[in-house]
């Protein structure tokens, strides 16, 4: 199916559920009812740095900071209480009380896009919780509110209580596309090297028909070109699950899809799937141990993503870092794959530190992402008691 069929079907099965509620209620936002519907990824997050860094450097952090550690096992929940839920404007002006809770089928959808990520044979795994405190992904299905998520490790900044992703409508390849967001993966037709020259006052205005957006909303989703450092790899994927499908008369180059249009093929794109095992290689049983009172070189490419074994002997205080010219993410799990502790040192002179009490007999992993290295000395990483 494609990412934004009509909603004909969807509007069908929605029916019975709209039959108690209200006339006001019953009105759906336009983005919904319109053909073409468009993913509004969440504003960005941007980090504090220091914009005169050596921009080779500026650019690793720009790609990786919102990419998990491999290994780490991504937790998703469905809002699921009556109160779950937030007032809204309808078209009349008039507030009305929209619920996040989903329906089964549509929850299920989500359930097999999750599988189908994880069926790649990524390094990330994904496991469904019934309780939002447990959970990174929160998912709701608020209608009028679009579909959107936020970008990768982003939504690690959100309470329990608040949506990381939204479905205003619902197909598979959407939820594909929204789960791509939180592997943090960007909007491809904003790829700069994509090469897209728009009618930008057409695309303003189709935005503005079709789906209901202001300026603002169109230029942060489309127009705007996302900063060169912040695109993995070389080339341009119009046929990628994070592209948007665009009607004649928008694009007017390559002069290819000014007249016909640009419809991204169904699912998963090659270089989709590519991209993704790059960033989370399947986890490999040769992982290399850290001890206290030892240390460990490091030999990996930027962006590189590792994990290491780590036991103690004897319960304690232990602290764990990193040593050298480089950035990095480390983030400590327990046996059940939670978050013990974690740092990220990128763009700063100082080096990534975590340090915890660590129970003789557990089993602990350590997740590293290499940001940068400039390659100027030794790197590694060591483990003392404290
Ligand atoms: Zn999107």
């Amino acid at each position: 199916m494609s990412l934004f069929k009509n909603l004909l079907v969807a509007s069908a099965l929605l029916l019975p559920f709209n039959l108690f509620a209200s006339a006001e209620e019953a009105i759906d936002s336009k983005e919904e009812k319109s053909g073409r519907r468009y993913c509004s990824l969440q504003p960005d997050t941007l980090p504090d740095l220091n914009p005169d860094m050596d921009p080779g450097r500026l650019g690793l952090i720009m790609v990786n900071r919102t990419k998990w550690v491999n290994g780490t096992t991504l937790r998703y929940y469905f809002f699921d209480k009556d109160t779950d839920g937030a007032f809204a404007l309808n078209r009349r002006g008039q507030r009305v009380w929209r619920s996040w809770k989903g329906i089964k089928a549509d929850e299920d959808v989500v359930r097999a896009a999750f599988t189908e990520w994880m069926g790649l044979g990524i390094g990330l795994k994904f496991e469904e919780v019934d309780d939002r405190r447990n959970a990174h992904i929160r998912i709701g299905f608020m209608h009028g509110d679009g579909s959107w998520s936020y970008l990768g490790r982003e939504i690690l900044g959100f309470g329990k209580n608040e949506r990381t992703m939204n479905f205003g409508w619902m197909d598979h390849d959407t939820a594909v596309h929204e789960i791509g967001h939180t592997l943090g993966f960007p909007h491809e037709h904003q790829n700069p090297k994509a090469g897209i020259k728009w009618d930008e006052e057409a695309v303003y205005a189709d935005l503005k028909r079709t789906n209901g957006w202001n300026r603002e909303k169109t230029f942060h989703n489309i127009i705007r070109k996302i900063a060169p450092d912040s695109v993995q790899g070389s080339n341009w994927d119009p046929h990628s699950i994070m592209h948007y499908p665009f009607d004649p008369g928008l694009i007017l180059e390559p002069e290819e899809y000014r007249q016909n249009g640009l419809t991204p093929t169904p699912g998963l794109s090659e270089r989709d799937v590519k991209w993704v095992k790059t960033f989370y290689p399947a986890l490999t049983a040769d992982e290399l141990a850290l001890k206290p009172g030892s240390s460990l070189q490091l030999d990996l490419d930027n962006g590189e993503s590792k994990s290491f074994t780590v036991a103690v002997e004897e319960s304690g205080h232990y602290q764990i870092e990193t040593f050298g010219v480089l950035d990095t993410v480390l983030v400590l799990f327990d046996s059940l794959d939670r978050k013990v502790a974690a740092d990220d040192d990128s763009g700063q002179s100082y080096n990534a530190r975590i340090s915890a009490v660590l129970l003789a007999g557990a089993e602990y992993k350590l997740g590293l992402r290499l940001y940068y290295n400039d390659h100027s000395g030794d790197v590694g990483l060591r483990m003392i008691k404290l």
